[in-house]
């Protein structure tokens, strides 16, 4: 197949489809063109409004289209009402959807745009919502977008965030050559690689042993702007893992550090630090508005409010962990590291376990009554600098190659986990229940500003 363009992030409006919709889309209209409605959430984001798509209608039979006045088969106007009406009923945008054939360009014909002149005013007052058309080839995509002020605007890009972090757009976009500082990694990246990093908004939820490294990494790349999570002060016991840390970083804040660090790595990076929980309403605004989320902070409380922003605003990001079982006798267990790809719409942390119920309703009480419920109060955990490079290091490389569309396979989303005592590598698939609240379009799914992070705060 020929190799897909990749395009940096663009400016105004875009649409997010989860990448098992997108397999599903892609499977309806391509290489014959079936017709199909995507429903879709709203969220502000960090270069203009987001479209998320949480569920996809498809015209299956006969009786969903009929004949074009003008030689195109058309919706028909019960397939139409129907999903008008559901559009409504959700709050969520009407998204028509079409293919055309060619591969890297794409635009509406004329017939396309007469259709839409005639149709979406009327849709507009019935859903009270955005609505508009989209047009794709495998490699791009355009769309039409009549917003509920009553103004029309065009799609600038549309994004699947799967394996690799696609971005579909009308044409491919050229970029110029990355700088001096740059050109060994655009080598590899491409000048429009490096064009995308740059754009980039990134966030680090806990910036200890594994988070400094993350940071000082990122900031490297040449990623444009970094959100750093922490309400944690560097301690004595942290100074051997934390990346550039020194005796006079006792008792300062571990965002002030990183942002030291980062800045020290790249001068012109946009630093957003906020020294709170995640949980904080300040901190959760900023994390809906990324395109990446590096989650290396291992409360449950930290686990369970990243998983809710990746599927509620359609971001992937990725759990960084490691876990050395030390009893108390001193006898080590199996040591393992783990980097968990955490994508929109696929089997999410509750889904897989990994968030302990028991104790996120601790990690949810003041801090006083945390630090009661704990039970092992005060014991410290091993941690060792060599063993978070491990986690930190797949996580990085996952990130950097689907930015720039260098994995191979778009689907793969396995979590890797490293056993260090044995030198084995094994990937994971996750599973995914079928009604999880979160993870799946009967839960909270793509719904953006709808279900509000602040909301969300009540569990
Ligand atoms: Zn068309
Ligand atoms: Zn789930």
């Amino acid at each position: 197949m020929a190799r897909r363009p990749v395009n940096p992030p663009a400016e105004g409006w875009s649409l997010t489809i989860p990448h098992r919709l997108w397999t599903e889309l892609s499977a309806h209209l391509f290489p014959f063109g079936g017709g199909a409605v995507l429903l879709a959430g709203h969220a502000e984001g960090a270069r203009g409004p987001r479209l998320l798509a949480y569920d996809l209608i498809t015209a299956t039979n006969d009786t969903a289209y009929i004949p074009g006045e003008y030689g195109h088969r058309a919706l028909a106007p019960s397939f139409v009402r129907d999903a008008a009406v559901r559009a409504r009923d959700e709050s969520a945008a009407y998204l028509a959807v079409h293919a055309h054939g060619g591969l890297d360009r794409v635009r509406f014909s004329s017939v396309d745009t007469a259709s839409h002149e005639r149709g979406y005013p009327a849709l507009r007052q019935i859903t009270g919502q955005t609505v508009g058309g989209l047009v794709f080839t495998p490699h791009a995509a355009a769309g039409d977008l009549w917003l509920a002020d009553g103004s029309r605007t065009p799609l600038a890009e549309t994004v699947i965030p799967g394996g690799n972090l696609l971005r579909l757009r009308p044409c491919p976009v050229t970029a110029t050559p990355a700088g001096p500082g740059h050109d060994r990694q655009a080598r590899l990246l491409g000048d429009v690689g490096q064009a995308t990093l740059n754009r980039l908004r990134v966030a680090v939820v806990g910036l200890g042993g594994v988070g400094s490294i993350l940071v000082e990494e990122l900031a490297r790349l040449g990623v444009g702007t970094l959100v750093l999570i922490d309400d944690d002060t560097v301690e004595a016991t942290n100074l051997p893992r934390l990346v550039a840390a020194g005796k006079d970083d006792i008792g300062q804040l571990k965002t002030d550090l990183a942002a030291r660090n980062a800045q020290r790595a790249n001068p012109r990076i946009r630093l957003i630090p906020k020294a709170t929980r995640v949980e904080h309403p300040e901190a959760l605004n900023e994390l809906a508005l990324c395109d990446w989320i590096f989650l290396a902070a291992d409360s449950a409380s930290a686990r369970h409010w990243v998983n809710a922003t990746v599927q509620q605003f359609l971001i992937p990001g990725v759990q960084v962990g490691v876990k050395i079982p030390v009893d108390s006798a001193g006898c080590v267990g199996q040591i393992h590291t783990a980097t968990r790809i955490m994508l929109p719409g696929d089997g999410c942390l509750w889904c897989n376990r990994l968030i302990d119920s028991t104790q996120l309703a601790i990690d949810m009480h003041p801090k006083a009554e945390r630090d009661a419920a704990r039970y092992v109060p005060g014991v410290p955990v091993p941690s060792v600098i060599t063993l978070n490079t491990l986690a930190a290091a797949e996580a990085l490389n996952h990130f950097v190659l689907a930015a720039t569309g260098l994995h191979d396979d778009d689907h793969d989303h396995a979590a890797v986990i490293h056993r260090p005592r044995t030198r084995q590598r094994d990937l994971q698939d996750p599973r995914q229940d079928a009604n999880c609240r979160w993870c799946t379009p009967a839960g909270r799914l793509g719904r953006g500003d709808s279900g509000s992070v602040v909301q969300t705060a009540t569990l």
